[in-house]
């Protein structure tokens, strides 16, 4: 497994195993990987002959305020993690390498990016998509696999490649999680033990929506409202959405309708988690 921390050293690489006629899948992450990350490298590992991962903390999908200067970081245990799962390449850039002085372009995708993570974050989706076309152009993979926990940043990319012609498969990967239900994430590592037992408030409330729906309830109102009070009576949640939306528009709905899907971002302390589940189909 080789590490690659230059934009003009990848794309060399990437020439070398183009001119070997060989396919690439590659699997964008922020790295301190866990077995979520794993689980996306394990399905891309059968995507192409060849697997690249990017770890790059994106400074630009971070707003003012937030984590970026705190988010964990353990570049050694990652590459245990990516040796493992067979990965071949690293592509581990610094933020000068991804964004030199004079750096001036930005991708936005307009619409969707406006609801859900960003009614409260409302520059991320466009550092998300920046950051994710200019891999697809240093890396030119034919596959890149994207988990459906970050359920709206899956549609932005979707949008993003049917709108602008790349030629690269999006292949999403179900949600991984803890047995207790609780949705693994990097950010769980913020979490005391005490948010940390109750945040599976959040799996239990996307079970609770999906049982509620399945018992014949299709009114998405009545449904939130359900959800949302069971979030509440978990100590220390402060939501920021609870919504039941059309899975590639990500309208609120009205009825919930086969499909649909319920997401969601909820606070503890100074963590905030996001989950999504489709409650109907
Ligand atoms: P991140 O490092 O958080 O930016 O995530 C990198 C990729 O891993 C994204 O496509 C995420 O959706 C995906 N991912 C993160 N956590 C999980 C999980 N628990 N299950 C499945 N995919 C995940």
């Amino acid at each position: 497994m080789i590490i690659i921390n230059e934009v003009k050293v990848m794309k060399a690489h990437v020439r070398m195993i183009k001119s070997k006629k060989q396919t690439i899948a590659l699997v964008p992450t922020m790295g301190y990987l866990h077995e979520g990350h794993v689980s996306l490298m394990h399905k891309a590992r059968n995507l192409a002959d060849h697997l690249i991962i990017s770890i790059f903390v994106n400074p630009i999908q971070f707003g003012v305020g937030e984590d970026l200067d705190k988010y964990p970081r353990d570049l050694e245990h990652d590459k245990k993690l990516a040796a493992q799962a067979r990965v071949e390449c690293i592509f581990h850039p610094t933020p000068e390498q991804m964004y030199p002085a004079g750096y001036a372009t930005s991708v936005d995708v307009e619409g969707i990016t406006s609801g859900l993570c960003g009614a409260s974050r409302p520059t991320h989706f466009r550092g998300v998509a920046t950051v994710c076309a200019k891999l697809f152009n240093i890396i030119e993979p034919d596959v890149a696999v994207f988990g459906e926990k970050d359920f709206q940043q899956l549609a932005v990319i979707r949008r993003m490649v049917e709108d602008l012609n790349l030629n690269v498969q999006i292949v999403p990967h179900h949600t991984v999680r803890e047995e207790d239900g609780l949705a693994m994430s990097s950010r769980n590592a913020y979490l005391s033990p005490e948010e940390r037992t109750h945040a599976t408030v959040l799996y239990r409330s996307l079970q609770h929506a999906r049982e509620l729906y399945k018992a014949g309830q299709k009114d998405a109102r009545t449904v939130r409202e359900a959800a949302v009070a069971l979030i509440r009576s978990a100590p220390g949640a402060v939501i920021d959405y609870v919504e039941i939306v059309d899975p590639v528009t990500l309208q609120p709905l009205g009825t919930i309708v086969p499909g649909a899907v319920m997401a969601l971002a909820v606070k503890f302390g100074r963590t905030r988690l996001i989950d999504n589940m489709v409650i109907a189909g």
